[in-house]
């Protein structure tokens, strides 16, 4: 057997403090209140560091910084003077990239394999594209002088920490508005980084402003009666309670919530194709991945055929050292979540259907999940309607593209779906009866950010990205 030498990323690179304390109005600060907490690296639960919990009144400070920075400041640059700004993050970033990315990978517990090619490429990405519409914003179809908003508050989940505060970010301040950015409490550490950028960028104090904490920080942030929008990423039970909480406020809202893809493969697609996307669709990032293709529908006339190529391809897949270059899969985010996907697996077993996994060592240490493929999966079945947000694959099949369709819309959420088939005329004719925000034709997770993202139903409204994105940054 071929055998993989370790290739390990050095970790020397990343300068991380000891503790950490809330960035309002450009500067460093104490928190006003005493509360502290921990951040771990979920592959080895060492602590990495210890940040400040914002209390309301650090918030209620965070968000006067920001109004401050939007009436005296912000607002009134020029669109092609904002620009100067955002081109200049996106370029530190670039320059920051290897950092960054170990970074990410120590905290988040991810492949540095994808932190170092998919979330930072794509975090410069994002800075780069919404830098370039910040001063053509009249010809962005929102009327001849679209204004912003005022102050967004942002709250944002750990599965992709530093790309999910570029989503927010950059058209937040492309568009003319300034922001209060609450990242998640078990991967704080790139968006403080992220603040040592806005300083190393000269952007003005008080258009960024960024507060750790945990779910109280986070509704203080969006309770605040001095925020003009706010935006969210998460889970589908907290969207609820902030849809509720801003509701007749006037506050603008966008909701990027939970969900539960169908990637489905036809009889006549190139199967080994089908295999890596599939594999990506699902155990990318661990599958902490919002529009992860949890859900295979498979013809049932392949299914035999597919499913032996997808286990002899998850056979090769290696799981350990985030920082390690060759690791596929990464470890999970926190012992919390670890419980949710074990519990949910448990689920899967105990109402009848399959379990398999490759035989892959776990490492004795840190938070791990081995890739898992559950088939036998009626519609019934809670790991066919829940979302578990971990490496686990339920499979279903159909006969005909009616059924296919009609199971993949057989569920709360609707956020991506995936179509598998060498005839253009069904992809089309699948995308118009798919209810999802994103359909991907023989791929799948795929990101740019010229290309609106967001859900149907259950999934959340607004959008991200693309032309569509500045929309929820603007008075329209
Ligand atoms: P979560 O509990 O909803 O957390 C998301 C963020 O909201 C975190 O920063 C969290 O803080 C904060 N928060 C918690 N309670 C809050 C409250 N009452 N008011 C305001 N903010 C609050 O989600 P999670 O369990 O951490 O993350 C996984 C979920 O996120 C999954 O269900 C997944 O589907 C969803 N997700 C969706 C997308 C998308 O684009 N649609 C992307 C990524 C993830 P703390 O974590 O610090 O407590
Ligand atoms: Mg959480």
């Amino acid at each position: 057997m071929f055998e993989y030498a370790p290739a390990p990323e050095s970790r020397d690179i990343v300068d991380i403090r000891p503790s950490y304390g809330l960035f309002v109005n450009g500067e460093w600060v104490d928190p006003l209140g005493d509360e502290r907490d921990k951040t771990v690296n979920p592959a080895t639960e060492e602590v990495l560091a210890e940040f400040a919990v914002a209390s309301d009144a650090d918030v209620d400070r965070a968000v006067s910084a920001a109004r401050k920075a939007y009436e005296s400041v912000w607002a009134q640059l020029p669109g092609r003077e904002r620009a100067k700004y955002l081109f200049r993050i996106a370029r530190i970033i670039q320059e920051r990239a290897r950092e960054l990315a170990v970074l990410e990978s120590l905290d988040n517990g991810k492949p540095i394999r994808e932190s170092r090619d998919v979330d930072l490429p794509l975090v410069a990405a994002h800075f780069f594209y919404y830098a370039g519409w910040a001063d053509k914003l009249g010809y962005a179809g929102f009327g001849p002088a679209p204004k912003p908003l005022g102050v967004a508050a942002q709250v944002i989940p750990w599965n992709f920490p530093l790309l999910m505060l570029a989503w927010k970010i950059a058209p937040a301040l492309a568009c003319g508005n300034t922001v209060v950015l609450k990242p998640a409490e078990t991967t704080p550490l790139t968006a403080l980084a992220f603040a040592e950028i806005c300083r190393q960028a000269d952007l003005p104090p008080g258009v960024v402003n960024i507060v750790t904490g945990a779910g109280a920080t986070g509704q203080a942030l969006v309770n605040h009666p001095d925020v003009n929008k706010v935006a969210f990423t998460g889970s589908t039970e907290v969207g609820r309670l902030i849809a509720r909480s801003v509701a007749g406020t006037g506050k603008k809202l966008t909701l990027e919530l939970g969900g539960k893809a169908a990637n489905i493969v036809f009889d006549d697609a190139a199967l080994d194709q089908a295999v890596e996307g599939i594999v990506n669709g699902i155990f990318f990032n661990q599958g902490h991945v919002c529009c992860a293709g949890s859900r295979l529908l498979v013809q049932e006339s392949i299914a035999d055929e597919l499913l032996a190529a997808l286990k002899r391809r998850l056979s090769t897949l290696r799981l350990g050292d985030p920082l390690d270059k060759n690791t596929d899969i990464g470890a999970i985010n926190s012992a919390a979540q670890l419980a949710k996907i074990r519990e949910l697996s448990e689920a899967g077993e105990q109402e009848g259907a399959e379990r398999w996994s490759p035989s892959c060592p776990i490492p004795d240490r840190g938070y791990w999940f081995p890739p898992t493929v559950f088939t036998g999966v009626a519609q019934s079945h809670r790991i066919a309607r829940e979302e578990i947000f971990g490496p686990v694959l339920s499979v279903l099949t159909f006969r005909t593209p009616a059924e296919a369709v009609e199971k993949a819309n057989n569920t709360p959420y609707g956020l991506s779906a995936g179509v598998w088939t060498e005839k253009g005329s069904r992809i089309l004719w699948m995308a118009d009866k798919l209810r999802a925000g994103v359909v991907w034709a023989n791929t799948f997770n795929r990101f740019d950010p010229t290309s609106p993202f967001g859900g149907y139903k259950e999934s959340g409204y607004g959008r991200e990205g693309g032309r569509h994105g500045l929309e929820a940054y603007l008075d329209v």
